[in-house]
């Protein structure tokens, strides 16, 4: 296939060329390249698919939910009382329908790949199966693990080990891979910790783990590096509240922080110390969508706000970071627009307005390109979006059934 006539906005610059797509993966770059399946791009700006570094794909039926009357008076009493209720209340239909809709919604964002951390305590047996293919069908790429926490008692954390196990024993691929996830060391006794930890490097795998979330979580890095639980690679959540012995101990154990600037501001938990989480930061959105360069935008507003002295060039770069959590974790070049990495391409209409060039295009990231304006969305090279439309699934018939699902599920919530 050749995608013809495009803008081309990636890392390596801002160019027109066209583009051929072999095997998966960009095979050439040129001009006027000529050939079978030849598609018209018109200008339209092409660009790598996004990341989002930590996800709770089980909150896509939520949406919309209503409040529960009363404000939270902290963080567990949120907990306990919105999430901690919407999650046991998700059986297996309501998982893949999560999947289902959440994974469409990222792609009409322009996201490729979800890092998610996945919790469903009354249905964990095959969640993260039924997840994983759900998000097979709608063709993004996936890093998944279950949250094991003490806080369903000690048959619950056995069977998110369980079920974390079994699919780590599905394989992983250049598409799916599977992580130990753990919700946060203080749901979380010792033993539970330290099973965890044995079960990720047993498989040769990270930890995917709230950490200081908010003041709830006290010294968890600490705690995770006494228990010889900060497996290399573990992606940690957050982070809100560590101190400068907790950013060290978890950089020198090469972890990934990830930050969810629209999370925190929603929940009122505090800012995370960003300019001292240092190379290996990325960027999701802890449920709240999967609307990147939103969230980017989010960010980039916040830390303008905080005087952190970050501009557009350092937020893209965060953004960017992800590409290489994934390079980490599935095993696949992303993030590039360049000979050899893989296909995960999107389309956007081009806003009419000054030139995009090399200089101006994180600024553009934050201040004009938008999930608005995705229009195609490639994975792996093959379409997954076509004019806004999922290619896996059909739209209207998901919309049928998750709104069947989603009443059902708020009725066990209450
Ligand atoms: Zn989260």
């Amino acid at each position: 296939m050749i995608l013809g006539g495009g803008l081309l906005v990636g890392p390596e610059g801002v160019r027109r060329a066209d583009l051929r797509v072999a095997d998966g993966c960009i095979a050439e770059i040129g001009a006027d390249l000529q050939g079978e399946g030849r598609v018209e791009l018109h200008g339209a700006w092409v660009a790598p698919g996004f990341v989002c570094a930590h996800h709770h794909l089980y909150s896509a039926l939520a949406t919309g939910m209503p409040f529960l009357p009363g404000a939270p008076t902290s963080f567990t009493d949120l907990l306990q009382r919105v999430w901690w209720r919407l999650d046991r209340a998700l059986d297996l239909d309501s998982v893949e329908v999560c999947g289902l809709v959440g994974g469409v919604d990222a792609l009409r964002c322009g996201v490729t790949t979800i890092v998610d951390h996945h919790a469903s305590p009354c249905a964990i047996a095959g969640s993260l199966g039924v997840l994983d293919d759900a998000l097979g069908a709608v063709g993004v790429r996936r890093v998944l693990a279950y949250e094991v926490t003490d806080r369903n008692g000690l048959d619950g954390a056995r069977a998110g080990l369980l079920e974390t196990g079994r699919q780590l024993g599905r394989g992983a691929s250049s598409m799916s891979a599977t992580m130990v996830g753990a919700h946060a060391a203080f749901t979380l006794s010792d033993r539970s910790i330290r099973a965890c930890a044995d079960l990720a490097r047993d498989a040769g795998v990270g930890m995917h783990i709230h950490v200081a979330e908010a003041v709830d979580d006290p010294g968890p890095v600490r705690r995770l590096a006494a228990l010889d639980a900060l497996v290399p690679g573990s992606v940690l959540a957050h982070g809100v509240h560590l101190d400068a012995e907790e950013l060290a101990l978890a950089q020198g154990a090469g972890a990934w922080f990830t930050h969810q600037p629209r999370s925190n501001m929603n929940n009122g938990v505090g800012y995370a110390p960003i300019a001292a989480m240092g190379e290996r930061l990325a960027l999701g959105t802890d449920g709240i969508g999967a609307d990147m360069l939103a969230e980017l935008q989010a960010g980039y507003f916040r830390s303008q706000e905080a005087r952190v002295g970050w501009g557009p060039d350092r937020w893209s770069a965060v953004l960017d970071a992800g590409h290489r959590l994934v390079a980490e974790k599935l095993g696949v070049t992303t993030g590039r627009l360049a000979v050899g990495a893989a296909a995960d391409l999107v389309v956007f209409d081009p806003a009419p307005g000054p030139p995009l060039t090399a200089e101006n295009v994180a600024a553009a990231r934050i201040f004009r390109m938008g999930a608005h304006l995705v229009r195609d969305v490639m994975v792996a090279g093959a379409w997954r979006l076509r004019d806004r439309q999922p290619t896996g699934v059909d739209a209207a018939a998901l919309d049928r059934r998750a709104q069947v699902a989603a009443a059902a599920l708020w009725s066990r919530m209450e």
